[in-house]
């Protein structure tokens, strides 16, 4: 053990080829320090020596390729500064093929012998429909520094121009990485249980951190990238079981045992339409939780118009039933009172006292809704942040309902949650939706239910890309729907913020809408505007007093204009598909036929019209946020920067769902039997766990 943690410690500057100035470049450039991050800077790909081609053989459909044989000439051309490359030529039996480099060129020249056998793996270009080979790696043939122990898998790590200049190509790394692997010593403790190791085929982490990088077989680099990224995943889903385990036993809350007359009543006589089949496994999977002496904290996602405020609403009746109030918080006095109109219609038939508060209530009027709470009268307060307030008491809360809730940060949920006796039972709700797999690592003491169905007779928003050329069109539809009674929306995208303020973008689209439509009234929000004006201009064209709003990207989430039909959005390459399909969910909301139209550059790529093409083909905002986070990668991911996701150095959240549903599982059995990790075969476990905890506190508060 200590042997181990003395190797690991080991600073790099004691492995031979790294004196301190070495050691200070990669220090500075991947925050390495001592052998054991050496050890678990994991190859970004492989070789595979075997493939190696003939120039011959090259297609244009190649990117990566492994090709033997010699350099027949190099050069080096320009001025030095811009434009200065060393360019070679290099030369197999079956013909030649152009090499060029644009930096390294010192070390690369003195790395290279003309005529000299060698192997060169690397990434091809096509330039002018002629391959060329930039930067590729170069395999000595005869070279001393072990790589041809014959495997056919060769790790390759990435690498920055700086430690390049130091011979830390993804070669230099490998003879780093070997002498590693040869002082690695012979006992390393498991930090996985052992009978998973002996039984359950996981690799040691010994054999896993040998195979990662000097790899027997493909199987074994799978079962080493298997283990490494499982033991990741692992003890970031253990830290976050046992805040759950601790949370549940902190906060006791009402148990609500009956699903009373309330309730009952309303679901067999005045239901307004049969509950989609997704609402009913939610309301099972929330009676579950509210039946529990300990609080709820559930995240309900849906997408936009999927029924979560009738999910919300039957909740709240099984709060009322067991003799407790509830609380509805919005993030805006806009999507407070159309909540509490919702709320308020749902609840006629049932005689409950329904409030509405936020900073507009006059005093004489909050004094008496204030009252009406105190006592009890009151039994449901829909609000925005206004509820938050001291003067705001509750006779008995047993409910909280917080909607969007990344707009509320933790500090104000726990100030809503101490107006209760107990700890009120509490749902979030959001129409972001999170893929499962993100869901399950951000939000770690949250459970998630998805209300994943509309209900039936939806008519899709009829979505089409366009290019600007095709603008005129576009106008002449828009002016159709005007003459119809119908509303538009059009988004401009901000440009990076420092070329162009967020309201620079939007006045120039303003004002170019209001030329194109002079016979109607247009809006304007965009994100520096004062809430309250923000509000107010919601509100006007709410009422139908502006037909047209132009906005850069703070078009409230939830906001409900039944009247809008067509969603615009200029730049739409320059957005993220969900954050797209957050935008498209403001139309299609009342009975008429609803279009988005994207319009992008007539310059856009390829890659980026096919991106979009998924915006075309589907209206499951969860098919396209796996989609985006696939494309975009989790750091991206609309929000998630903030949430301060964790960085793993080889698991990967948006690939490796399945790895990170095993580690979750196994993770929250073991806290559920053995919550402080004391059973004697988790000494190894408990003993890491303690250290990762130690290096992870930022995420102590998270969720
Ligand atoms: P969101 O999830 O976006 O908050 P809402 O709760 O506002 O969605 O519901 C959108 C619309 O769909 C509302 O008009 C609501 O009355 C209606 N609705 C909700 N559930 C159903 C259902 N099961 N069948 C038919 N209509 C429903
Ligand atoms: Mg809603």
């Amino acid at each position: 053990m200590n042997s181990f943690n003395q190797f690991w410690n080991s600073p790099i500057n004691y492995l031979k080829t790294v004196g301190p100035k070495k050691a200070d470049i990669i220090l500075q450039e991947t925050g390495m320090k001592v052998v054991g991050d050496l050890l678990t800077y994991y190859p970004i790909r492989y070789i595979d020596r075997s493939e190696i081609g003939t120039i011959q053989e090259i297609t244009p459909e190649m990117t990566y390729v492994s090709l033997k044989g010699k350099i027949t000439h190099l050069e080096l051309v320009g001025k030095a500064g811009r434009g200065r490359r060393l360019v070679g030529v290099f030369a197999d039996s079956t013909g030649t093929l152009e090499l060029v480099w644009f930096q390294g060129i010192k070390w690369v020249s003195e790395q290279i012998k003309i005529g000299e056998e060698i192997i060169l793996h690397g990434r091809l270009s096509w330039f002018l429909s002629k391959p060329q080979f930039a930067h590729p790696e170069i395999e000595k043939i005869n070279s001393s520094s072990g790589e041809n122990t014959g495997k056919r898998w060769l790790p390759v790590y990435s690498s920055t121009e700086k430690l390049k200049k130091v011979g830390l190509d993804a070669r230099g790394f490998r003879v780093l990485i070997e002498q590693i692997i040869a002082f690695m010593p012979p006992e390393i403790p498991d930090n996985l249980p052992i009978s998973w190791v002996t039984e359950t085929g996981f690799i040691s982490r010994r054999e896993a951190w040998c195979q990662i990088h000097q790899p027997d077989s493909l199987p074994q680099i799978q079962r080493a990238q298997y283990r490494l990224k499982f033991e990741e995943l692992f003890f970031f889903q253990l830290m976050l079981a046992s805040y759950q385990k601790g949370n549940k036993q902190r906060n006791r809350s009402y148990p609500f045992l009956k699903v009373g007359d309330l309730f009952n009543t309303y679901y067999h006589h005045h239901l307004p339409f049969e509950l989609t089949g997704a609402q009913k496994r939610v309301m099972k999977e929330i009676r579950m939780d509210l039946a529990k002496p300990v609080q709820m904290n559930r995240l309900i996602q849906g997408d936009v118009g999927s029924g979560k405020t009738m999910v919300a609403f039957l909740s709240i009746l099984i709060a009322l039933d067991n003799s407790t109030q509830a609380a509805f918080m919005a993030p805006t006095e806009i999507l407070a009172d159309q909540h509490y109109r919702n709320i308020l219609k749902y609840s006629e038939p049932l005689g409950i006292g329904v409030e509405l508060l936020t900073g507009k209530v006059p005093a004489k009027a909050r004094k008496i809704l204030l009252d009406k709470l105190a006592t009890g009268e009151s039994q449901i307060l829909i609000g925005t942040h206004a509820i938050l307030e001291d003067p705001v008491v509750f006779q008995n809360l047993g409910l909280t309902i917080i909607d969007e809730q990344h707009k509320f940060g933790v500090a104000q949920r726990a100030r809503l949650w101490s107006k209760g006796k107990l700890f009120p039972h509490n749902m979030v709700m959001t129409a972001t939706p999170i893929p499962r797999t993100l869901a399950m690592t951000v939000y770690g003491d949250l459970e998630v239910s998805v209300i994943d169905e509309l209900p039936p007779g939806r008519k899709p928003v009829r979505t089409k890309v366009v290019r600007t050329s095709k603008r005129p069109e576009v106008y002449s539809f828009v002016r159709q729907q005007l003459s119809e009674g119908r509303q538009i929306y059009i988004v401009y995208p901000l440009v990076a913020e420092s070329e162009k303020s967020d309201l620079q973008a939007a006045t120039e689209g303003w004002e170019y809408i209001q030329g194109v439509f002079p016979e109607v009234k247009v809006g304007l929000v965009y994100g520096k505007l004062k809430p309250l004006e923000k509000e107010n201009e919601m509100q006007r064209f709410k009422s139908g007093q502006t037909r047209i709003l132009v906005s850069t990207t703070v078009i409230e989430v939830g906001v409900d204009v039944p009247n809008s039909t067509v969603m615009i959005i200029e730049n739409a390459e320059r957005f993220g598909l969900s954050q797209l399909h957050q935008l498209r969910g403001r139309v299609g909301r009342g009975g008429n036929q609803s279009y988005c139209i994207l319009i992008v550059t007539d310059k856009i790529s390829k890659e980026g019209r096919k991106r979009l093409a998924m915006m075309e083909e589907t209206q499951d905002g969860f098919k396209i946020a796996e989609a985006d986070l696939e494309i975009r990668g989790p750091g991206d991911f609309m929000g998630t920067r903030q949430s301060g996701l964790p960085e793993f150095k080889i698991a990967s959240i948006s690939e490796d769902g399945t790895i990170l549903q095993d580690a979750r599982e196994r993770a929250f059995k073991i806290i559920e039997q053995d919550p402080e990790l004391s059973h004697p075969a988790l000494i190894e476990v408990k003993k890491y766990y303690e250290q990762f905890i130690a290096h992870n506190k930022r995420f102590a508060g998270i969720a």
